[in-house]
């Protein structure tokens, strides 16, 4: 496990797992992912997003398949040589988690967790940190240093977009935060489309804008029948937009 760990981390700081991280906003089920990761190997793509514990707004809301969620992604990744990405959102499934998962993504409601950050700081897992809804560039950076001052150097800073009054995207996207973090520190930075704007057509676009501010790679949302997806339908992209969006931009790691 520790040399997978290194190795994962090693490639993200040399690049060589592309430039898109992707897959559906939840794992719904082992067809659902098969679909998607099937689709998304085919293309190149090495790093397969999935959320399995889900932070929805009500309780009410799907939450997500849980423990059942995890081993289905372990499952599927291996099978299909994939690289996992999903989020943690309690330190009890921490022990569970790290020996199934190969980067664990704490989510924008859990920045300000810090006994959740400390830790994932004591661990050799590759956090993929996501920026608060409100917070300030000063406190993601702080946030990334509660997992740095435990010992983990492996993070992984997400801009996903932050609240302001605008409403035509369901965040703003910072894309000056993104600059700023290449500038003020050696960590490799992601930039969210589908939580920052929360549609899709101007996700090309965004996608070329992050990259140019200094992102190192671009998250996305990907579901085989979006209008079915029991979260976040309105900004997954289907397969065939999916198709549009990786040929426009150029993303094949493969060329
Ligand atoms: C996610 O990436 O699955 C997610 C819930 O995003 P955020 O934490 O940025 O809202
Ligand atoms: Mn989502």
């Amino acid at each position: 496990m520790t040399e997978k760990n290194t190795e994962i981390w090693s490639q993200i700081k040399n690049g060589n797992f592309g430039k898109l991280i992707a897959g559906p906003c939840a794992v719904e089920s082992y067809t659902q992912l098969e679909k998607t990761a099937a689709f998304l190997k085919e293309k190149g793509v090495q790093l397969l997003r999935a959320g399995a514990y889900k932070p929805r707004t009500s309780p009410e809301s799907f939450q997500g398949l849980g423990r059942e969620g995890i081993k289905i992604i372990q499952d599927i990744c291996r099978r299909y040589s994939l690289f996992s990405v999903t989020e943690i959102m309690d330190v009890r499934e921490l022990e569970y988690m790290e020996e199934k998962i190969d980067i664990l993504q704490v989510g924008s409601r859990n920045m300000h967790n810090y006994s959740l950050l400390k830790e994932l700081g004591k661990t050799e897992k590759t956090i993929l940190l996501k920026r608060g809804l409100m917070s300030t560039l000063e406190e993601f950076i702080c946030a990334a240093d509660y997992i740095r001052t435990e010992g983990n150097h492996r993070v992984i800073m997400c801009e996903r977009g932050i609240r302001t009054f605008e409403t035509v995207t369901r965040n703003t996207l910072d894309i000056s935060c993104i600059a700023l973090l290449k500038l003020q520190t050696d960590l490799p930075v992601v930039s969210d489309l589908s939580h920052s704007l929360g549609r899709k057509d101007i996700m090309l676009p965004v996608a070329k804008a992050s990259l140019a501010a200094g992102a190192d790679m671009l998250m996305l949302e990907v579901h085989p029948n979006p209008s079915a997806a029991l979260s976040d339908a309105k900004q997954q992209l289907n397969l065939e937009e999916f198709n549009a969006f990786y040929e426009g931009g150029n993303f094949d790691a493969r060329i």
